[in-house]
């Protein structure tokens, strides 16, 4: 059985991949910040197959060290652990250098104490292909071949560029270290765009989701008269970001690569309109925008193009309706069982 070791397990994309894991049959061991968020993701998966270990900062030096060392047994590892959050005070100390360190740390303990792991999948993201100005500029193109080239100055002047920049420099941090010698691992890369999608299992549907779910959130909690900000960028479903984790090192052609994972783009406007459609029992009690407007808002973003990534992985992505739908079902659900 393949052991595979997942940093920042607890977190809204791991859960899903810590769950197809076990599903898949692997063994997995999962880096928590806490033995109270271990414990409740072992009593979520019900699954003999998953075992955690405390890393309570991963930034810190020698972080993951001890936890690498406890399991001779793994030959896979994943980093997805890395802060996303845009409430924050101080861009450098809590995105860049958590994100940045956190990278350092891991793929380093790795090198150290992991020669056995050869394989190593980096959850890296869309803001490491390109600036947030320059995905919302038309006539830019991107594909897996690009990066967003933001200097560190720029990346502290506010949390929306911090958050960019990390991400960025956490990415050319991990290729920098798979070069290295005496490195046993190769290394593969997911980029992902805004992932949205149910939480891996009901008792993570909380009054404040993760930051990506809580933009779809927010549309059924603002009440008729509430106000949305009118977000535009890509989006994909957290099950497909699941899979393609799994895929990253499962698969020989997937060695050195970034999936970039896209299936197109959204704007909240046309999630709203997904929701007012398909859910009566929200009419009027959620804003309802300005219907339609969708494909307009979303024209004036940069072309982007993720081929390579859809042909090597051969699976359809899904589709923004059936994401929407089901986000909203499960928050809906939760709130029935509680009535
Ligand atoms: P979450 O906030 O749900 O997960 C982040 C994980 O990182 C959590 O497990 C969190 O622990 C852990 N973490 C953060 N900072 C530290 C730290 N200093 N020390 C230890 N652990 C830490 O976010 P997502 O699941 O959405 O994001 C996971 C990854 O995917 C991140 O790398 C993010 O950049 C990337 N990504 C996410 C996208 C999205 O739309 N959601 C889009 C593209 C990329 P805890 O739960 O205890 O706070």
């Amino acid at each position: 059985m393949v052991s595979v070791f997942v940093t920042g397990a607890s977190g809204f994309i791991a859960q899903h991949i810590v769950k197809l894991l076990v599903e898949k049959k692997y063994k997995v061991v999962g880096t928590v910040r806490s033995a109270a968020k271990g414990e409740k993701l072992q009593e979520s998966l019900g699954a003999d197959n998953f075992q955690y270990e405390i890393v309570p900062d991963i930034q810190v030096e020698g972080a993951f060290d001890e936890a690498i060392k406890n399991h001779p047994e793994v030959t896979v590892a994943m980093h997805t652990a890395s802060p996303f959050t845009y409430d924050i005070t101080d861009p450098e100390k809590d995105l860049i250098l958590p994100a940045l360190e956190g990278t350092r740390q891991a793929l380093t303990s790795i090198k150290k104490y992991g020669p056995q792991i050869t394989r190593v999948v980096v959850t890296s993201s869309d803001a490491a292909v390109y600036s947030a100005e320059d995905e919302q500029k038309k006539g830019l193109y991107f594909d897996e071949s690009s990066w967003n080239n933001i200097s560190r100055e720029e990346a502290i002047k506010d949390p929306v560029s911090a958050y960019y920049g990390a991400k960025a420099f956490a990415e050319k941090l991990s290729w920098e270290i798979a070069k290295e010698t005496g490195v046993n691992f190769t290394l593969s890369t997911v980029n992902p765009v805004y992932v949205f999608g149910p939480q891996a299992f009901i008792s993570e549907v909380k009054e404040q989701l993760n930051v990506s779910n809580e933009l779809i959130h927010h549309l059924i909690k603002v009440g008729p008269e509430g106000k949305f900000d009118n977000d535009k960028g890509g989006f994909i479903d957290v099950r497909d970001v699941a899979l393609a984790h799994v895929a990253a090192f499962e698969r020989e052609d997937t060695k050195n690569k970034r999936l970039f994972m896209t299936n197109g783009h959204f704007s909240t406007q046309a999630m709203l309109d997904i929701i007012n459609k398909n859910f009566d029992e929200l009419k009027g009690k959620i804003p309802v925008g300005t219907p339609g407007s969708g494909p307009e808002d979303i024209s004036t973003l940069a072309t982007v193009n993720n081929e390579k990534t859809k042909a090597l992985l051969g699976f359809e992505f899904r589709s923004l309706d059936t994401i929407v739908i089901d986000t909203v079902k499960q928050i809906l659900d939760v709130r029935k069982s509680k009535i």
